[in-house]
């Protein structure tokens, strides 16, 4: 992959439903989404690493106040949606939004809980646009 080691190139990864980090060949430093340099060894001696997208949620919040472009998807006061923390196997934390959940029991959501990453797309200003999201495993 001649991709550059930067968001763009893991938003483009992720249209391929791939969650493509780096991993650092100086010290073995893993990083999600992509760094340009390693900041534990300061080298930039980087591959990429796809990363399974198992892990579990540490931390989430529902968003019930949301911003217009997730309005014009349904969301809002009445039906929330949730972002989360999530520790990947692998070892690093990212935040995606959490689906496959019960939006208006949160109690229901445990921290803890087994995810899977998913890619699900939405239409944005006419174009298709993947984003980053965890279910249940
Ligand atoms: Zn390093």
């Amino acid at each position: 992959m001649e991709m550059p080691f930067n968001e763009l190139s893991y938003w483009m990864g992720m249209e391929e439903a791939r969650l493509m980090g780096v991993k650092c060949k100086e010290c073995g430093a893993i990083y999600l989404p992509p760094r340009p340099f390693c900041v534990q060894c300061y080298k930039d001696a980087l591959e990429w690493k796809e990363f399974k997208g198992d892990g579990k949620l540490v931390a989430f919040t529902s968003i019930f106040v949301v911003p217009k472009s997730m309005a014009e998807q349904g969301y809002g006061r009445d039906n929330p949606y949730i972002v989360g923390v999530v520790e990947l196997n692998e070892g690093v934390r990212i935040v995606g939004r959490i689906e496959g959940v019960d939006t208006k029991r949160p109690e229901t959501i445990k921290i803890g809980m087994p995810l899977k990453a998913d890619f699900p797309k939405v239409m944005e200003a006419g174009v298709s646009k993947a984003y980053l999201a965890f279910r249940p495993a």
